[in-house]
């Protein structure tokens, strides 16, 4: 049975914290916590101390600095507390060892913004997010900059996004008269999975190398009877759920949904919403949860977007919102939103941020493995457009085209049998094909991959809806009649931006010919996508907003290209490796086999029929031989890379791609063909359902 009380047992929380503290130390760190004010050195030491008592209580013997590089995973390094002290030991944790630590820089991407002679980065605790113990090691969580000040990490720029915003976000709430200490962004991350037996994962080389499967024709049952979506737990995959938020449980993460997916085998869990840096830390503790619990349950937890061709790949849905410390949700409509002069204003500011900052939007969330899923009719397109439902459609309608408004009000529903209880029926439905759906009090951005850092899109969203505050701010401020002034304004947002709104259907391609016709972007791979964080004015945002220098974007960006190109080249390494070693023996033993038997019929008797063995002969040897010029042309093309990462990435996303798809296709074509014992891979039908 669960505990309760061990939520949170392994987190040095508010209340672990408020005990083990003297009262002004303890004020001192929440004034920090709480109002980012900056924080006393000289409380340091006791609480490093306090930290140190905490962990070795939890068994721990080492503490890490915890910290997110470029390469969109965590990083830590160990120390143990032991401190020499005469001839024995004493567990120590300096104030110094809290603050700062200095892992060498030069093995993490920095895409240009240090040479790798200049090794040097620190790593600084980041005090609002709490340190837990995992494992024997106290984790404290961390930002991580180079020498000369340049982040090197995801976490920097999203603390820094988090102020720009609440910067911009209390004054546009000043000119309303609310003052309040702090505006937080808030991000609940659904999560979504795969659970597939760890035998079967370990005789597949693609599958350990790449997290993906790069051959393998579709299973002879997929999706198609919709019958898994919710479908009852398997009891092995119950007791992975289980045993998952127990542990998640015990770092303070609050694992709170889990049920079955669309495709077989596939799983979701979503937490509830936090403060943002909070939630990025926790979702990226969640994913090495994930991948650890199934170990111990035999299981291997697949995060990439795309394991398997013809079924649903996993993507996130990042839940935003804004609220202030007082408890005031500022995307909540409320009863009356036609007469809320600031939500309508805040929403238009958030509309126009996404249409004018679409490029990096879309970008934020590019990858290798996402570029499988946006627009292929599984997950929302590249396009990004607003979603907003009817009731607000409707409202902002109203407005861009100036007709009369109905409100529509919550009805009370019944399900219309007799003793169900009444219950409100919400205003607006579900649209899941859209990629930035307002849904309630939040906008949920589904444009996530499954393995993706959530810190990405974050950064993004925070910094243009920060500048979009900031221009609001700028044009009302000192206006004679703001009233009259600031709904002038949210109508002028709303007419210039209303094209980014779309309120159908966001799948097929008619959806595409409108956007086009809208000026939107449909930017369908990384390769074009990253480019959007070499303009100008996209650079400029993020400048304006004290995110990032100039240098830093493009250092992203790079590193984005490069992640691209070294991420397809090793699937394209490991397909050829995999077709050559495995697939053309394979096919060429049941050949020999079939050949075989051809020969012997012959000697028997002239007369037996000999055509299925002809034509299957025939056609696997044809399709073998098609197989190694595939793999012959798709090494020469890897080989004749162009120079430059941009150039390098285009000629990934449109040759190299191209090459693997057809290597692919031929492959695939032979597994039906193949006998099962000579096929040296296990299928789809193996895979998908090797958990019972
Ligand atoms: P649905 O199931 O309709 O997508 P839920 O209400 O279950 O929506 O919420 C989905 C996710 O959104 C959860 O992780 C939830 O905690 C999160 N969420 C709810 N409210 C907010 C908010 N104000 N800010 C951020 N995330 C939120
Ligand atoms: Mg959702």
């Amino acid at each position: 049975m669960y505990l309760i009380e061990n939520f949170g047992s392994n987190v040095f929380n508010d209340s672990v914290m408020k005990n083990a503290l003297p009262k002004e130390v303890y004020a001192s760190l929440r004034r920090t916590i709480d109002r980012g004010a900056p924080f006393d050195p000289a409380i340091a030491s006791t609480v490093a101390n306090a930290m140190k008592d905490f962990a070795v209580s939890k068994g721990a013997t080492h503490f890490t600095h915890w910290f997110q590089p470029l390469t969109g995973l965590t990083a830590e390094k160990h120390d143990s507390f032991l401190t020499p002290s005469g001839d024995r030991a004493i567990l120590q944790l300096s104030g110094r060892d809290l603050i700062v630590g200095e892992p060498d820089a030069s093995s993490f991407p920095s895409g240009g913004t240090r040479a790798t002679s200049a090794a040097r980065g620190y790593t600084a605790w980041d005090p609002t997010s709490p340190a837990f113990v995992k494992e024997g090691t106290l984790y404290i969580p961390t930002v991580f900059v180079s020498y000369t000040g340049e982040t090197l990490d995801k976490k920097a720029p999203l603390l820094k996004s988090m102020t720009a915003l609440d910067t911009q976000a209390k004054r546009l709430l000043r000119l309303f008269g609310i003052e309040c200490g702090k505006v937080s962004t808030t991000v609940g991350p659904e999560q979504e999975y795969f659970l597939i037996d760890e035998k079967v994962y370990n005789a597949r080389e693609d599958l350990i190398l790449t997290g993906r499967t790069l051959f393998g024709a579709r299973a002879t049952r997929g999706q198609e009877l919709e019958d898994y979506y919710f479908s009852s737990l398997k009891t092995r995959i119950a007791a992975y759920m289980h045993d998952l938020d127990e542990t998640l449980w015990s770092y303070g993460v609050f694992a709170k949904t889990k049920h079955n997916e669309v495709a077989p085998a596939q799983h979701e869990l979503a937490p509830i919403f936090t403060t943002t840096n909070i939630a990025v830390d926790q979702n990226q503790l969640t994913m090495e949860i994930m991948k650890k619990v199934a170990k111990k349950h035999g299981l291997v937890c697949l995060l990439h977007e795309k394991p398997f061709e013809g079924i649903n790949g996993s993507g996130k849905h990042n839940n935003w919102s804004l609220s202030t410390d007082t408890g005031l949700n500022l995307l909540d409509p409320g009863e009356d939103p036609e007469r809320d002069p600031r939500f309508l204003l805040i929403l238009s500011c958030v509309i126009a941020a996404v249409d004018t900052y679409q490029g990096i939007l879309r970008a934020s969330v590019a990858s290798a493995g996402n570029d499988h899923r946006l627009g292929a009719d599984e997950a929302p397109p590249a396009i990004v457009s607003v979603y907003l439902g009817d009731q607000l459609g409707a409202l902002v309608e109203s407005i861009v085209k100036g007709g009369a408004y109905v409100p529509k009000k919550p009805v009370p529903g019944s399900i219309g049998v007799p003793s169900s209880p009444i219950f409100p029926i919400d205003t607006t439905d579900r649209n899941r094909t859209s990629p930035f759906a307002f849904t309630g009090n939040k906008f949920e951005l589904r444009m996530l991959g499954s393995s993706a850092s959530v810190a990405d899109p974050n950064i993004v969203l925070n910094t243009i809806v920060a500048q979009a505050f900031s221009e609001a701010v700028d044009a009302l401020a000192g206006a004679k009649d703001f009233g009259l002034a600031c709904r002038e304004y949210t109508e002028k947002l709303l007419k210039e931006h209303s094209r980014i709104i779309f309120n159908f259907n966001g799948y097929g391609p008619d959806w595409e010919k409108e956007a086009a016709r809208r000026g939107l972007l449909n930017l369908k791979t990384t390769a074009e996508a990253a480019l959007e964080f070499f303009k100008r004015e996209n650079i400029a945002v993020f400048v304006r907003q004290g995110v990032y220098s100039e240098k830093e974007v493009v250092a992203r960006a790079n590193i984005m290209l490069e992640n691209y190109i070294k991420t397809v080249s090793i699937e394209a390494r490991t397909m050829l490796k995999m077709a050559r070693r495995q697939i053309f023996p394979a096919v060429n033993g049941y050949l020999e086999e079939l050949l075989e038997v051809i020969e012997r019929k012959r000697a028997v008797n002239e007369n037996l029929p000999l055509d299925a063995d002809m034509v299957v002969a025939e056609k696997l040897s044809a399709q073998n031989e098609a197989l190694m010029r595939a793999a012959e042309k798709l090494e020469g093309d890897l080989l004749s890379l162009p120079e430059g990462t941009k150039n390098a990435a285009r000629a990934v996303s449109d040759v190299i791609i191209a090459d693997m798809a057809t290597l692919r296709v031929l492959a695939d074509a032979m597994e039906p063909l193949c006998s099962s014992a000579h096929w040296p891979l296990p299928t789809y039908n193996e895979i998908l359902y090797s958990v019972r």
